[in-house]
């Protein structure tokens, strides 16, 4: 029997009516682990040091800087400046070079070395976050749970059957993770099953938004919205996943 902290959730998820359970449960998870980031963890050594050296993407900076209570940040932030100076420090001996050639005294070039060391640190800095990786580590539990609930429960299948799918974002996930958490067979009835309802999800979705843009024709004013009234934000977020956080 799988935990049932990744059981529960991902059940509940699919009492949901939305484009996608799985991005419902990453936004608790994503507000969650901000919580953490500035807050339990500020006391935990490992995950400090993590943070330091990963850093944050700009998505979740923009996050903890939206959370009430600055302290913490700043904290996060003061030990994480800290590091990248340190790593670009590592350079000052290259730096020091790029004078003579300056005066041409070598031809071998330390230049181009010295660019492209720091061009390499420099995207190591940016392409890290701490948060993206935890909600990641998370929500390949939460495939796994929901891949083995799909193989097991018939409730279950039967909710999954009747949902409206998940994003592709997810769908890739649940690829990634079919053949890992299921048997040969079994990952093929699920990618089959998987395949189809997004193929028809996504035809439901593109009607939708097809019907959006007719109804600015003037012929069109009177045709009934059906479906279709918020269907830019629900293309985009089958497309891409959640981009605006609304879960509390
Ligand atoms: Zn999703
Ligand atoms: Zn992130």
């Amino acid at each position: 029997m799988k935990e049932q902290i990744y059981t529960i959730p991902v059940n509940e998820a699919y009492d949901t009516d939305c484009e996608c359970p799985l991005c419902e449960l990453q936004k608790k998870l994503e507000l969650e682990t901000l919580d953490y980031t500035l807050g339990a963890a500020m006391m935990e050594p490992d995950f400090r040091e993590n943070s330091n050296k990963t850093g944050f993407c700009r998505h979740h900076f923009s996050m903890l800087f939206d959370m009430p209570n600055k302290l913490p940040l700043a904290l996060v932030l003061d030990t994480h400046l800290e590091e990248i100076r340190a790593q670009l420090n590592i350079l000052k001996k290259g730096a020091s070079k790029l004078s003579n050639e300056k005066s041409g005294l070598f031809k071998k070039s330390s230049t181009s070395d010295f660019s492209a060391s720091l061009s390499k640190n420099l995207s190591e800095t940016d392409k890290g976050c701490i948060i993206c990786d935890k909600i990641n580590h998370t929500m390949e539990r939460y495939a796994d749970v929901l891949l083995y609930m799909w193989n097991k429960d018939d409730n279950f299948r039967t909710k999954f059957d009747n949902s409206k799918g998940v994003c592709l974002n997810h769908m890739l996930l649940l690829t990634n993770m079919a053949e890992k958490s299921l048997s040969k067979s079994q990952a093929a009835e699920f990618l089959l099953s998987l395949y189809n309802k997004q193929l028809n999800e996504l035809e439901r979705i593109q009607n939708d938004i097809h019907k959006f843009t007719l109804k600015f024709d003037y012929r069109n004013k009177d045709m009934d919205w059906g479906t279709a009234q918020d269907a830019p934000i629900r293309t985009i977020e089958k497309i891409s996943g959640f981009i605006k956080n609304n879960a509390e």
